[in-house]
């Protein structure tokens, strides 16, 4: 992998059965990029972004995949060292995967559970530094006044934000968010899209982003990725996608 790339992708297939996911795919992530990942539904998405977490096996063969110069995975295995690489990749769900019942504060403090005690985590006693990082965390998101209110009672984009500032908390140098508003209105959506955008552009995080709408990959990231039936179709800057290539992608309307 090239010196800049914090993630590397190569010759990756998936199978489930007699189905691919991913046929073949390679892709190189340079850090501070924002991408998006479009295609059509079950074009391999999120197969692609669960592979690069390690959360999902690949094919045995040629495929790897490499994020900060060590290895994640290797010929249908994880890697010994993918604990250290799952550390600085944070994971943004579609349905937030925040524990409703317990208090916003907690829920972000728990990004901080590869560095703490679980013990002391559980209890509740948060090392001073922690609480500094999880109001710090909650200010960058913007939702630092509801700290102390239990997450099930917050707007589904404020959810999406505190799962943000917890992957904030776990000191994440890449953002891997899959379909992050697609269960969002229209106003909440944007508002998670511009706090990606921002941690991007200003904190120099790397995001790679699903989206089902076209409009907020063309708006937000410089480069576009597109995925139809398991392998890369297009790779490049929006502009790149004129109504032909997305009648191609997605078939027509
Ligand atoms: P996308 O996120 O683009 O909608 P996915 O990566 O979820 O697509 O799925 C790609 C293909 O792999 C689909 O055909 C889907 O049905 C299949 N698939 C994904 N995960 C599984 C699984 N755990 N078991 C069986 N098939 C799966
Ligand atoms: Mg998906």
């Amino acid at each position: 992998m090239s010196d800049a790339a914090v993630l590397s992708v190569r010759n990756v297939s998936k199978s489930f059965g007699s189905r691919r996911a991913l046929d073949g795919v390679s892709v190189d992530v340079a850090k501070g990029e924002m991408i998006a990942l479009i295609g059509p539904s079950g074009s391999g998405k999120s197969t692609l972004l669960r592979s690069i977490s390690g959360l999902q096996t690949i094919d045995p063969g040629e495929g790897r995949i490499d994020a900060f110069g060590g290895s994640v995975q290797a010929a249908g295995k994880l890697s010994d060292k993918v604990r250290e690489a799952r550390k600085r990749i944070g994971f943004i769900f579609q349905q937030f995967n925040l524990v409703g019942r317990l208090p916003l504060f907690t829920n972000v403090a728990l990004g901080s559970l590869g560095r703490i005690s679980p013990l002391r985590g559980t209890l509740g006693l948060w090392p001073s530094e922690t609480k500094q990082a999880v109001m710090q965390a909650l200010a960058r998101v913007g939702i630092a006044e509801y700290a102390g209110q239990r997450a099930g009672t917050l707007s589904g984009g404020q959810q999406q934000r505190a799962a943000i500032a917890r992957a904030l908390v776990q000191r994440a140098k890449i953002i891997l968010a899959d379909e992050p508003v697609a269960s969002l209105d229209p106003v909440s959506a944007r508002r998670v899209m511009e706090t990606l955008h921002a941690l991007n552009a200003e904190d120099g995080l790397t995001v790679v982003v699903t989206l089902h709408q076209v409009d907020y990959a063309l708006r937000y990231c410089r480069r576009v990725i597109a995925l139809k039936e398991g392998r890369i179709v297009y790779d490049g800057p929006p502009e790149g996608l004129d109504r032909t290539r997305l009648i191609d992608i997605y078939g027509p309307e």
